[in-house]
């Protein structure tokens, strides 16, 4: 039985994924911020789905030790980390120059250094069993940029490089380290930016929508959560095991332009 942890999956893609994850029967760390209650709800939700255990580390993705505990607990508790999925991540679009100092570190914390945190902490591991996966949730954003989100694109930038470097110092390790490049998905993430996105451009939320967001992707149609879910599931497989060192975007096509 193989277990999944799965960064920042009380929302939105991680919560897909981890449903995913339990779905076929591994035993499945979430992690994120929400009201105990309602995780917990989700916790034994997800538990019911397949045959694995699901236990929730309220780990905070900006705190190194925690981290470190979360990783540590999943070895503690399943006797390993086979599937890592980097997912936690958060949004701040402002001008450059009025950006907060606090929101760029926080991001660029959260979005790009947790999964330096996560990997190393699973990569003994992987190794000592000769098998591994770990899937890290970039965006577009990793292979090009919008103005306004000047801290997520470095950071979503960063993680591209990060999965690369991995990826070649333990590809003769039965490890694969790739990067998942979704365009705009609804999720909570998303819609929290819209308001914000409608300020630093002077437009109304319906256009934001249609104008901005929908703009670049040329299906017109936001990504569902179930399509990440899907292809972290294909990359976590062994089918995929020749798959390292890069990226599948589902973006509607907004990369190919
Ligand atoms: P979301 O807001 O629905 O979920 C984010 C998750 O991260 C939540 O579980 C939240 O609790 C958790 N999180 C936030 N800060 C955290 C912290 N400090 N410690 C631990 N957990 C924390 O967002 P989402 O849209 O599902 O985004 C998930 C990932 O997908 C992010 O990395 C995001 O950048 C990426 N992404 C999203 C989209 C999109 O359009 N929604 C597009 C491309 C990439």
């Amino acid at each position: 039985m193989k277990t999944a942890v799965v960064t920042g999956s009380t929302s939105g893609i991680g919560l897909a994924i981890a449903t995913a994850f339990a779905g076929s029967g591994a035993n499945v760390v979430i992690n994120g911020l929400g009201n105990l209650t309602e995780v917990e709800e989700i916790r034994r939700h997800l538990e019911e789905l397949g045959g694995g255990r699901v236990i929730y580390h309220p780990a905070d993705m900006s705190r190194p030790a925690e981290i470190a505990d979360m990783i540590a607990t999943a070895a503690a508790e399943f006797g390993g980390v086979d599937i890592l999925v980097n997912n936690a991540g958060i949004q701040h679009v402002e001008k450059i120059e009025d950006f907060p100092v606090e929101k760029w570190d926080q991001i660029i914390a959260i979005n790009l250094s947790s999964s330096f945190h996560t990997i190393r902490a699973v990569i003994p591991g992987m190794k000592a069993k000769g098998w591994g996966r770990i899937i890290n949730i970039a965006s577009a954003h990793g292979l090009v940029a919008s103005p306004f989100k000047s801290a997520y694109v470095a950071a979503k930038h960063g993680i591209m490089g990060l999965t690369k470097a991995v990826a070649l110092e333990v590809a003769e390790s039965g490890i694969t380290v790739n990067a998942i490049c979704p365009g705009y998905v609804l999720t909570p993430l998303v819609e929290k930016q819209i308001p914000d996105t409608a300020r630093a451009r002077g437009i109304s939320e319906a256009q934001v929508k249609s104008d901005v967001m929908l703009k670049f992707q040329p299906t017109r149609e936001f990504v569902a959560v179930e399509e990440i879910a899907a292809a972290a599931q294909y990359l976590a497989s062994d089918a995929a095991r020749s798959i390292t060192g890069t990226h599948i975007s589902i973006d509607g096509g907004w990369t190919a332009q």
